[in-house]
């Protein structure tokens, strides 16, 4: 394939920048890679494993002259990030994003962006529990879909760029609107999240149970709980704290829907339970033919390197 832009900057070098520069590699869809992240440690990592073609020691160094800029550090690192950056961009090129959640990265990150350059937010819908330079693999985005939130007046030709660049790294590609996209979010992901660390911290407290028994004995239900637990915790943090109308709005219905299976179990309500558990199953059967997911037991999930 040849290469969609010129040069590519990657700003953060964690499990999505580390995917992103092995898949653009994987296809040749960039002339130069270059990177940057906030600590030394994960500068020199990068170094030793290849990651970027260049790794550069200030985030503007590593913006300069690209024509492509991606910011993949937590969502609430983005506006700072782009404080850097905005003074050295080069007019006509694209500044993107990864971030999980899509409303506060444009209000954080717009404001430092120059009129001259496109400013297109972006979010791959692919990850595992684990981060960090070591943890990207060119597989990742694979069949996974990426959505586009152009913001008002984007450029088309930038949009349809960003888009064979993302189809290029394996993934299908939407648009989607900010808002939609983080009440979808907080539905598909987010509130999930917040459910599971829920659940690891209520047998957390049980100590009775969680001394041994809870890894002895740890079924599909509660481990899979465990994983989506240990994803990182900064990540999540910002999750929150930036997707906070939808989130709550979302785990009031949780709580709703949780109290009605509570009286269900409490009255002895087999049509209730029954019915629930048959839509639900109806939802996961979905998924599976939408090839989002696959039936395999361990819930067919991508595997992570391990860090
Ligand atoms: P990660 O593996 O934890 O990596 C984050 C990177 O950002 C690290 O290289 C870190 O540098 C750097 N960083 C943190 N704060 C910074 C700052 N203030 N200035 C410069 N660099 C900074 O995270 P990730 O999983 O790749 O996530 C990155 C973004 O992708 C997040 O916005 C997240 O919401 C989004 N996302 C994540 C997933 C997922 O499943 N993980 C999926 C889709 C989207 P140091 O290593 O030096 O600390």
């Amino acid at each position: 394939m040849s290469p969609v832009y010129d040069r590519v900057a990657l700003i953060g070098l964690g499990l999505i920048a580390s995917s992103m520069f092995w898949a653009i590699k994987r296809a040749g869809l960039a002339g130069e890679v270059t990177g940057y992240a906030r600590s030394e440690a994960t500068r020199d990592t990068a170094r030793r494993i290849g990651l970027c073609d260049r790794v550069c020691d200030s985030a503007a160094e590593a913006a300069e002259g690209a024509d492509l800029v991606v910011l993949c550090v937590p969502v609430g690192a983005m506006g700072q990030v782009a404080a850097e950056i905005g003074p050295v961009l080069k007019s006509g090129a694209t500044v993107s994003d990864v971030g999980s959640v899509k409303r506060a990265v444009i209000d954080a990150v717009g404001p430092h962006i120059p009129e001259e350059v496109h400013f297109i937010p972006a979010h791959p819908l692919a990850g595992t529990e684990h981060s960090g330079p070591q943890s990207g693999f060119a597989e990742l985005y694979d069949n996974r879909w990426c959505l586009l939130v152009p913001t008002e007046g984007s450029d088309a030709q930038a949009v349809a760029r960003l888009r064979a660049l993302w189809e290029g790294m394996g993934a299908n590609v939407e648009e989607m609107e900010a808002d939609h996209h983080d009440l979808v979010l907080a539905v598909t992901s987010h509130v999930p999240h917040a459910i599971a660390y829920t659940m690891v911290g209520v047998a957390d407290h049980l100590r009775r149970v969680t001394e041994s028994e809870v890894i002895k004995y740890s079924a599909a239900g509660f481990r899979d709980f465990t994983r989506i637990a240990a994803s990182d915790p900064t990540m999540w943090r910002d999750v929150f704290l930036n997707n906070r109308e939808a989130t709550l709005d979302i785990l009031g219905r949780f709580t709703e829907e949780l109290f009605m299976l509570q009286r269900a179990i409490r009255m002895g309500d087999e049509t209730y339970l029954f019915d629930y558990f048959t839509r639900t199953r109806a939802i996961r059967r979905g998924i599976i033919e939408a090839g989002q997911d696959t039936d395999a037991p361990d819930f067919g999930r991508v595997k992570g390197k391990p860090t």
